[in-house]
């Protein structure tokens, strides 16, 4: 019998071939790796070649990594950053002069890379609508090759029709691409869902703690191949304390993301009665446009979340923000802090407008005690309706 996913993440991932005894993989600090006689070193006979490819505990973390995204994985791979990650994903399908199609929701370090490095190789890019479905097909071309999705959208945290746009991007000949980063494969397992490769910033929930960087790529039985021999050239290579980082934190990641969950549903529930609030943009709320979307494919939700607020002058927005107690300033989410960010809207997209008046801000809720998380936003709103000029009545 399958185990469940609490076992997994308990008991997965600890090398007890190579260290039998302690709980945990022991931190390998190695470049160097030493054959028996020369027959090994010229037939690279043994099972660990040179420190780039990887320690006992870098395998240990990439299979448990690989269980997590489900038995359509044939390869999952670890890299020193989410956007490295994305980048590798990207390169292992690109053609050069071929098109490829971008959520326009997507994280702005994905949308930098597509226009930067594939405008160079005269790839043409064109973003779209998150909420197109199906109706992809309208923008398919012959030399389409990939089609990159992120559901929900990194700041803006609209949902996708990842089956619809799958089934779509395949008849095409076209693989999909998908930041998993929000949900991690626990709440939503992308490659169940017609998803080729999965990406995500290790960086925010499996890691968990705001003290590394790092990104998992897991591919399917079409594009492994590619990626792999893609990553062994590019030279990526995380180092061994990283590792050990991301191990610690995938112990703990399904009680972190159900308290994660669980408080920034509350707030955002909160938010929504608010005087000062437009709108609340997370999925998991019934006001959302994708709410059903999210209930149809996902297992739960995560601790980021969207909030407009209505229109007001940028100094009330500077008086909630700047006496903010306990969420800290960041543009990162998945620790176990809370965290505002302030959105630049007219930096945000190019196929879709973004129609909103009033600021947009994203909150990251982390595991404090969510009373204590409120009082800090009620009383920031209170900041902001009493500035000079907020038009908030
Ligand atoms: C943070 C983030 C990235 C980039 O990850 P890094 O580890 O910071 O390089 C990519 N996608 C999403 C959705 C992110 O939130």
């Amino acid at each position: 019998m399958a185990k469940g996913i609490a076992t997994v993440l308990s008991h997965g991932g600890r090398c007890a071939d190579q260290s039998p005894a302690f709980v945990n993989p022991p931190v390998w600090r190695g470049s160097t790796v030493l054959f028996p006689d020369l027959a090994s070193l010229i037939g690279h006979t043994q099972a660990y070649s040179y420190g780039r490819h990887g320690t006992p505990a870098t395998r240990a973390l990439t299979s448990l990594l690989k269980t997590l995204d489900g038995p359509n994985t044939h390869w999952t791979a670890v890299t020193p950053s989410g956007l490295s990650a994305i980048a590798l994903a990207i390169m292992s399908v690109a053609q050069p002069g071929g098109h490829i199609l971008v959520a326009d929701s997507v994280y702005g370090g994905t949308r930098s890379f597509c226009d930067g490095v594939l405008a160079r190789m005269n790839v043409e890019v064109t973003y779209f609508d998150p909420s197109i479905g199906a109706g992809i097909a309208d923008l398919m071309r012959p030399s389409t090759f990939a089609v990159f999705v992120e559901t929900p959208g990194s700041q803006t945290f609209e949902m996708m029709d990842i089956p619809a746009i799958a089934e779509v991007a395949h008849a095409g000949g076209a693989v999909v691409l998908a930041d998993n980063t929000w949900a991690t494969p626990l709440h939503f397992r992308a490659l169940d869902f017609g998803v080729d490769i999965s990406i995500q910033s290790a960086t925010k929930y499996i890691i968990g703690h705001s003290d590394a960087l790092m990104g998992v790529i897991s591919a399917n039985e079409r594009t492994w191949q590619s990626a792999a021999t893609l990553y062994r050239q590019f030279g990526y290579n995380v180092g061994p304390d990283d590792v050990a980082l991301a191990l610690r934190g995938l112990r703990t990641l399904k009680l972190r993301l159900k308290d994660h969950e669980r408080s920034a549903l509350e707030i955002a529930a909160w938010l929504e009665t608010r005087a000062e609030v437009a709108r609340v943009l997370h999925p998991g709320l019934p006001s959302h446009p994708g709410h059903a979307l999210w209930q149809r494919d996902f297992d739960g939700a995560s601790g980021a979340f969207g909030v407009v607020l209505k229109p007001t002058s940028f100094a009330a927005v500077e008086a909630m923000f700047n006496g903010l107690e306990l969420f800290g300033m960041g543009y990162s989410f998945g620790g176990y802090e809370s965290l505002i960010s302030y959105v630049e809207t007219a930096k945000l997209r190019s196929a879709t407008p973004w129609s909103e008046a009033g600021t947009l801000i994203r909150l990251q809720i982390g595991l404090e005690t969510t009373e204590d998380l409120i009082a800090d936003l009620s009383a920031g709103l209170a900041r902001l309706s009493g500035a000079e000029g907020s038009g908030v009545l």
